[in-house]
């Protein structure tokens, strides 16, 4: 019998067993994998001229919260400006794009922002209303829409508009004027300064939380009977329990409790994720990308975004080389039909198209598949979502994390969460 587990080691998990320790308490985390870090950790490619490292996918911290900042600024980081371009029609324009039309023909501009001065008002039912009434109809149309199906694989009206938050600039009239008439706009991203560390890739910020808390890897959980509080795991060991946090995706751990109910699983068995395609290139000269990162409206080019891993820290690497990394978006509504070499060559493509590099400059494409990038907000998710929880929780079991309690954090949010749920569940 083992008092406190948590299943899953990535930053929520870790997180929710470094509580435990705060608190004179000791949890055991038991990962699927053979280290920690989940979607924080990062991989190295061997090239001619030495070893390139990439994270899974963009990661950067805007953290705020005291309790992330005390753990994340221990090490050594790089502190970025959030500048971002974006790729639309054969142009590079400043992100956010509707604020900074400047290069678009006349005509054009005089549509975009006539539609903007006469956007409709009304009930909003899902996101593309939001959008409509936000920025209008022909800006909505030829942003956020295209890459709404790009990043989140459904249609707007697909989708609520709960995880929008801070997260998409909202449309002021006078701002879209200023940028269509000057490229000398202020910058108006959602957080001020972005940090990385300068060594170690992403994971670094939640390195000294896994040198305080027992983690045991290469243990899956594939069974979690909380009537007998059991969990089973895929190597034939078991483990008794008396309080557990899961930052496990819920519902793989809906599919995991054989005391389920069918009206619980019938619910869980509608929550899905995007799939990213990281497509991670190396090449033989200097910093090739506009900006640190960049989004690509492009429709030809499948990558929603791009984005500098050598940008964020020159560690990441060799001398006079540097990297970038794509990702390309599908899931269960909209699988991804091109074979990894077809993506592969898509992408190369692409960087030929929007003018960053030819074949001669790249050393490698090497790709990578995640399972689970972003929970996916489609109507009526979140009371499906609160079902599934709520009766996970009066099973004893307390949810952490991006995928446990299934919704759109960040990687400081994700740490609060473990945080929180360790707190609840170990006291
Ligand atoms: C494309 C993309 C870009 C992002 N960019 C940023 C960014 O710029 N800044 C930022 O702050 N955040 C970013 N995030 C969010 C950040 O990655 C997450 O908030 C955070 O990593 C989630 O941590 P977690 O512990 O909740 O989940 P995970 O990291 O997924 O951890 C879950 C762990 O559970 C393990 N596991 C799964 N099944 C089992 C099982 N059966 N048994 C045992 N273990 C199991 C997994 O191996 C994994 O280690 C991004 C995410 C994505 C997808």
């Amino acid at each position: 019998m083992i008092d406190n587990i948590v299943l899953g080691g990535g930053i929520a998990g870790v997180a929710a067993a470094y509580q435990a320790k705060q608190r004179g308490k000791h949890a055991v985390v038991y990962e699927a994998r053979e280290r920690p870090g989940g979607l924080l950790d990062n991989f190295t490619v061997q090239s001619e001229r030495g070893e390139f490292r990439f994270d899974t996918a963009v990661h950067l911290s805007f953290a705020e919260e005291r309790e992330v900042r005390e753990v994340f600024d221990r090490s050594p980081y790089n502190t970025h400006e959030p500048e971002a371009v974006n790729w639309d029609r054969d142009l590079w324009l400043r992100h956010p794009v509707q604020n900074n039309m400047h290069p678009l023909p006349t005509q054009e501009k005089v549509e975009l922002i006539a539609g903007l001065a006469e956007a409709p008002q009304g009930e909003i039912r899902n996101y593309r209303d939001w959008l409509v009434q936000q920025y209008g109809e022909p800006i909505a149309a030829r942003w956020p829409m295209v890459y709404t199906e790009k990043y989140w694989t459904l249609p707007a009206e697909q989708l609520g508009t709960d995880w929008i938050g801070q997260r998409v600039r909202r449309a002021d009239l006078r701002e879209v004027l200023t940028g269509a008439f000057t490229e000398d706009t202020p910058n108006a991203f959602y957080a001020r300064e972005m940090r990385y560390p300068k060594e170690g890739g992403y994971r670094a910020f939640m390195e000294p939380m896994v040198k305080e808390v027992e983690i045991v890897p290469g243990h899956r959980a594939v069974e979690v009977d909380a009537p007998s509080r059991t969990v089973r795991f895929a190597n034939g060991q078991t483990v008794q329990y008396r309080n557990m946090v899961s930052s496990l995706p819920l519902p793989v751990l809906i599919g995991l409790m054989p005391n389920a109910p069918d009206a619980v699983r019938a619910d869980a068995e509608t929550l899905f994720a995007t799939v990213v395609d990281l497509i991670s290139i190396g090449f033989n000269r200097p910093q090739v990308s506009p900006t640190l990162w960049f989004y690509i409206y492009d429709r030809e080019i499948l990558a929603a975004r791009g984005y500098a891993p050598s940008w964020k820290a020159e560690s990441n690497a060799p001398p006079g080389c540097s990297s970038l990394q794509f990702e390309i978006y599908s899931s269960v509504k909209q699988p991804q039909t091109h074979s990894v070499e077809a993506l592969k060559a898509n992408t190369v493509e692409g960087l030929r198209r929007m003018g960053l590099a030819v074949e001669q400059d790249l050393l490698f494409v090497h790709h990578m598949r995640l399972p689970y990038g972003n929970v996916v907000f489609d109507l009526g998710m979140e009371a499906r979502r609160d079902r599934v929880r709520a009766w996970v929780e009066s099973q004893g079991i307390q949810v952490a994390g991006r995928f446990g309690e299934w919704a759109y954090l960040w990687s400081n949010q994700s740490m609060m969460s473990g945080l929180r749920a360790g707190e609840a569940a170990f006291g």
